[in-house]
């Protein structure tokens, strides 16, 4: 029967209870168990499709075009089971649910509550995943931090959950905050203490506490804990902060013997383990200790400031980093303060420009300035989506001689609209979930630099986007030397440009940072990387 490990967080949020979440579902793929990881997000937003990066952070696009949390991303960074729409739940879907099934009468006359029905809906798609018969686990996230009034629906869910299941086949474990205080030179273990006392409240008391910490653990520590909360001394696991890569979790909580401890709780054995696996994590540390070139990479966007707004491609580049042995320091650079005048002593010090995706007009024309430096230094360029989009306007411009070249998206009256609405998107009237989303295929040009550096004629790569570049300038910008690397042929899409007389210029109107992984660096990225050095 599949095992349910349930994940909640206390005191604080932004524990890392997703890494955490990955983590534990690396461990157990280690052991030989088949994992899926799902989020439950309490907000009421559908999806976080439509909500800003400064809000949310980035929004992760799944193969099947779900736009998801951005945990879901670390999920796949760090299992291997790929996911779907189905691996993150959000309150507003699943009312979406239930008060569709109240319009069509499907209650027959009942009150509809949050318990039963939401919670029941709740519990429907949790256990959704059981239709595969060969998962072993199955990981639940809960979103936010236990106190939250919009949370309660999801404890309440996964509450009975636990009591329909038995302890033999689900467990909770808490995430929580053991605070240093400096003047007291002290780990503090109370705010714990009532973070369980009030998941105790809502029914639910924890099997293993997960404790995020800046010390040590002391033995006084855990077992303060361990008797407050209620817990097997062994269940009360130190989670240090990792000292040089988020990618080291899984082997600190193996010390700890995290994943044995849920094997005891469940009483089974590990299966065969996954040992080349675990040596090419191991070896990620290796090459971190040695590396043998060093690059400065340029992230050129205008949520610079936000560490979660572009979560997928920093981490990317630190996949690049592995794969090409290079230490990297990213310059995070906000577009709006990119003018011709500063271009040059703000990319002079950098060996590649990268200009993600984004949307509107703030910023662009600081992206197109940087990137027009780019092209005419020769300095590695990797452009994503708009970043893309900004890279022809910017060649229509200046090589092309189409001064007036801009996206309707941010010039709607633009005489040269070389980055166009899509024709499906002209009949577009809600937000949500209406961009040309998840995965498609692009055929790529064998001449080009993509098809040497993906070695596939075919590929296929995650989308999240509206506009796309005009097929009525392409033959005005191959003739000025822009090279159609890639196109969706069933649209007559344009997916990737290159500037074939630049070492190393591609914009990809796909998203590679959602397919890139530490153990498997996406190719682009690869390429990239060893293009700065
Ligand atoms: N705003 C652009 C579009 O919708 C680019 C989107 C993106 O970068 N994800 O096409």
């Amino acid at each position: 029967m599949t095992k349910y490990i349930f994940i909640t967080g206390g005191v604080v949020s932004s524990l890392g209870k997703g890494l955490t979440a990955a983590s534990v579902g690396h461990l157990l793929e280690l052991d030989g168990f088949k994992v899926a990881i799902l989020k439950a997000d309490p907000y009421l937003n559908i999806d976080p499709g439509t909500m800003s990066p400064f809000q949310h952070g980035e929004v992760y696009v799944t193969t099947d075009g779900a736009e998801t949390d951005l945990d879901l991303g670390h999920y796949e960074r760090f299992t291997s089971e790929p996911l779907s729409q189905t691996n993150n739940i959000t309150a507003g879907s699943i009312y979406n649910t239930v008060l569709s099934q109240e319009r069509r009468g499907d209650f027959l006359g009942a009150t509809v509550q949050v318990i039963p029905h939401i919670t029941n809906e709740i519990n429907r798609r949790i256990r959704s995943f059981e239709a595969d018969s060969s998962l072993d686990f199955v990981i639940v996230e809960i979103g936010g931090t236990v106190g939250d009034i919009e949370g309660l629906p999801f404890l309440e869910s996964i509450r009975q959950l636990r009591n329909t299941l038995g302890p033999k086949n689900s467990l909770h474990m808490h995430v929580t905050l053991i605070p240093y205080i400096k003047a007291a030179e002290e780990l503090k273990t109370k705010p714990t203490q009532h973070s369980v006392e009030k998941l105790r409240g809502i029914g639910i008391q924890p099997d293993i506490i997960v404790c995020r910490t800046e010390k040590n653990l002391t033995e006084e520590i855990k077992n303060k804990i361990s008797l407050f909360c209620n817990v097997d001394h062994d269940s009360v696991i130190e989670e240090i902060d990792v000292p040089h890569s988020i990618y080291e979790l899984p082997l600190f909580l193996k010390k700890e013997k995290l994943d044995q401890i849920i094997l005891k709780k469940f009483d089974i054995t590990s299966k065969t383990r996954n040992l080349p696996l675990e040596k090419k994590w191991q070896n990620l540390f290796e090459i971190i200790k040695s590396p043998e070139h060093y690059s400065k990479i340029a992230v050129l966007g205008k949520y610079i400031d936000l560490q979660d707004a572009y979560k997928s491609i920093y981490e990317s580049i630190v996949h690049a980093g592995f794969s090409n042995r290079t230490k990297i320091e990213i310059v995070r650079i906000d577009s709006e303060t990119v003018t011709s005048s500063n271009v040059s002593e703000i990319l002079s010090s950098v060996q590649g420009l990268l200009v993600p995706g984004g949307f509107g007009n703030r910023g662009i024309e600081g992206k197109i300035t940087a990137i027009q430096y780019a092209r005419e230094n020769a300095l590695p360029f990797l452009g994503i989506c708009l970043g893309m989009q900004c890279a022809t306007i910017e060649f229509a411009r200046n090589v092309c001689g189409l001064e007036m070249a801009n996206s309707v998206e941010v010039d709607p009256q633009t005489s040269h609209p070389i980055i166009t609405l899509m024709p499906k998107q002209h009949t577009v009237t809600q937000m949500g979930k209406t961009m040309r989303l998840g995965s498609y295929s692009c055929d790529l040009d064998p001449k080009s630099l993509s098809y040497k550096i993906y070695q596939e004629s075919v590929i296929n790569e995650r989308h999240r986007h509206r506009y796309e570049v005009n097929n009525d300038y392409l033959p005005q910008l191959k003739e000025s030397g822009l090279r159609i690397a890639g196109i969706n042929s069933l649209n007559n899409l344009v997916e990737i440009i290159e500037i074939p007389d630049h070492p190393w210029f591609i914009g990809v109107q796909f998203h590679p940072e959602f397919q890139s992984k530490p153990i498997k660096t996406h190719p682009l990225f690869d390429s990239f990387i060893s293009a700065t050095h």
